[in-house]
């Protein structure tokens, strides 16, 4: 059946213009070679919802690598070539374009990567997750314009359901369960039913997964607009639990995440990170730092996190006292301990991160050293003084903070 024009023409309607340039310039590349290219997997699920596409997935029968450097140079874009994938992506000027080589992939064993062989697009279409992502847009000849869909994913996106292609998916790749529960989430569908059992079946291959692997789904669930629904449907669905069985997520800590989202928008996801092991117990940290591969910034904000926790700050403390408990602490613990935590915590958390941590006396090293201090360490020591009596509103002005340095030195003369 030939193509009709309809789709790549709201294809290249809804792509920024740099991305349709490229595009366009790849389809002249592509038909000069007779290489017959798709747009494959997200952005034609995202095309067919009305959703504005991301970067863009192309598969090539043909040699993906050689195109893309022939892009590349028509087009005056950066090359980045992953021989070992047949993979190449294109980027520069608000481009960004990945090609692959159409493949096929075999599963030796559970969980570990698969071999992989040059194919058809067919067979690229079925090595692939969910049937929503296993559509392809013919991009050039005469089947420009044809959606392939052999799995049923059209029908999938307008009944707004997750559906994989054969029994043995998350056997095969069980990431899959963390993509699922994305998908669900940001997209508003729910896991078919027939999906869903074979899912909960086969939530023990989770163990056949790296870390590494483990915390590239994470990360990339944290960089959604709303993680906590993606997050709490891993752990109704048990797989949480799973990954370890100290990992929890909750009614309170979606709270803590849409929290964290309205106090501190720029400190998300770093400190995502933190608010994920709140409810771990102290002596599961490591082991879950360990499991979720976390980053040593990742890992170092978890464990400072868990000693926070196990400290009750006094209400009505000082502003000086709270920053003496805070200054040596991570920034994403702190602010997720003003997320997550109750009464005092989380209220001197807040304000030392939204307040405190900024005060500094309005005198520098150089003024000290003209009202007599002596140079070198006691310098810092009456700095450090300065800011706790600024901090707990002893001294305001310049005037303050001169007359209180005098006074320290003639204390200190005594
Ligand atoms: P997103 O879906 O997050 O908007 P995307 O669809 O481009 O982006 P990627 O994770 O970049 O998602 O994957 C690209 C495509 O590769 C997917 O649409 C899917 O078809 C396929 N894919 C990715 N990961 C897997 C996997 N673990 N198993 C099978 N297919 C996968």
């Amino acid at each position: 059946m030939p193509g009709s024009p309809q789709l790549i023409e709201k294809l290249l309607a809804s792509l920024p213009t740099e991305q349709a340039s490229a595009l366009t310039r790849l389809v002249e590349l592509a038909d000069r070679r007779s290489a017959a290219i798709y747009l494959v997997g997200g952005p034609v699920r995202d095309l067919l919802l009305d959703l504005q596409p991301g970067d863009l997935d192309v598969a090539v029968e043909g040699d993906a690598i050689d195109l893309a450097a022939h892009l590349a140079e028509a087009a005056d874009l950066r090359l980045v070539r992953h021989p070992r994938f047949g993979t190449a992506t294109v980027s520069g000027d608000g481009a960004h374009v990945d090609l692959a080589t159409a493949r096929t992939e075999t599963y030796e064993a559970a969980g570990a990567l698969p071999s992989v062989r040059p194919s058809t697009i067919d067979d690229d279409l079925h090595r692939r997750d969910f049937t929503i992502n296993a559509m392809a847009l013919a991009l050039n000849g005469t089947d420009a314009g044809r959606l392939l869909d052999p799995a049923g994913g059209r029908a999938d996106l307008d009944a707004g359901l997750i559906r994989v292609l054969h029994t043995a998916s998350f056997q095969d790749d069980a990431t899959r369960i963390l993509r699922a529960a994305r998908y669900e989430a940001r997209l508003g569908f729910r896991l078919e039913e027939a999906t869903h059992d074979l899912l909960v079946r086969d939530l023990p291959f989770l163990e056949t997964i790296s870390p590494a692997r483990v915390h590239q789904e994470f990360a990339r669930t944290l960089l959604e607009h709303e993680p906590e629904r993606a997050l709490m449907q891993l752990a109704n669905l048990g797989a949480l639990r799973t990954l370890h069985p100290s990992l929890h997520f909750d009614r309170e800590l979606t709270a803590a995440f849409e929290r964290l989202r309205k106090i501190a928008p720029r400190a998300v996801p770093a400190a995502y990170w933190p608010l994920l092991t709140w409810h771990v117990a102290k002596s599961a940290t490591e082991p879950v730092i360990a499991r979720l591969a976390l980053t040593r910034r990742q890992a170092d904000a978890v464990r400072a996190l868990t000693e926070l926790r196990g400290r009750t700050p006094r209400s009505g403390a000082r502003p000086s006292e709270t920053v003496s408990l805070f200054a040596a602490q991570p920034t994403a613990a702190v602010w997720a301990l003003a997320a997550a935590g109750s009464g005092a915590a989380r209220e001197q958390a807040h304000a030392y991160m939204a307040r405190y941590r900024n005060v500094r006396p309005l005198l520098r090293g150089d003024d000290l050293l003209a009202l007599g201090v002596p140079p070198g360490k006691p310098v810092g020591e009456v700095l450090a003084r300065l800011r706790a009596a600024k901090l707990d509103g002893e001294v305001r002005t310049r005037t303050d903070e001169e007359r209180s340095v005098r006074d320290g030195l003639i204390r200190n003369d005594e």
